[in-house]
């Protein structure tokens, strides 16, 4: 079996989804990138000042198996779950001190392997050498889609055009960014989600994974 597995791609396109039940299949370590930049972005938020080197400096994220996520010893969890932390963890994301700290971190968690990492640097800059690689993607229609129903199912306010302009907002920050820009690595596997079902790409996901 695989003992590191890189999930890259934009957003809304499955990514945690199916990287949370294949992790629990194999009995892996799921470990949500995005949930640590957005963590950052809450910090600077509830600061009230402008993201700097000392801010991120001191900044304490860690995840537990339940992928719950806890910023400065305090549960996020949901709090990180909304469009602005996404748009917002998009900016700091820009920074290269930020990518610098975060991308230390995710390499000394995936150290003993048998993790599943998700992000859109994974396969291309934090684990050049993982056993597996895939970049999973969707039309921007059925990820806005899928997260106007995340969304909805949380109880938060949202219509279908502003989670596709939000979307689109962020695609094109993370793929037009300098440094470390969503871009499908050389030899990861492409997965189109647009038509299939979860437990579709799962499956495929663990035929890949067999050695
Ligand atoms: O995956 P999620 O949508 O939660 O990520 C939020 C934002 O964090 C992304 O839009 C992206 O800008 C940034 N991110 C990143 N590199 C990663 C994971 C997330 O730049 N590995």
């Amino acid at each position: 079996m695989k003992k590191i597995i890189a999930v890259d791609g934009p957003a809304g396109a499955g990514k945690s989804t199916v990287s949370k039940i294949v992790a629990a299949r194999l009995g892996y370590t799921y470990i949500d990138t995005g949930a640590m930049y957005r963590a950052v972005a809450l910090k600077v938020l509830q600061s009230g000042e402008p993201l700097s080197e000392s801010l991120v400096g001191n900044v304490d994220i860690s995840l537990d198996e339940a992928a719950r996520v806890f910023l400065d010893g305090r549960e996020v969890t949901k709090e990180i779950r909304t469009p602005e932390i996404g748009l917002g963890a998009s900016d700091v994301a820009k920074v290269a001190y930020v990518r610098k700290k975060l991308t230390q971190l995710q390499r000394d968690m995936a150290a003993h392997g048998k993790v599943i990492m998700d992000g859109r640097d994974i396969g291309t800059q934090v684990l050049p050498n993982a056993d597996l690689k895939i970049f999973l993607t969707a039309s921007v229609e059925e990820r806005a889609r899928r997260r106007l129903d995340e969304l909805t199912a949380k109880g938060l306010q949202a219509d279908f055009a502003n989670v596709v302009k939000e979307i689109s907002l962020r695609d094109k920050q993370d793929t037009e960014r300098e440094i470390a820009p969503l871009a499908q690595a050389d030899d990861a596997v492409l997965l189109d989600s647009t038509s299939l079902t979860i437990e579709q790409v799962v499956a495929e996901i663990l035929r890949l994974a067999k050695d």
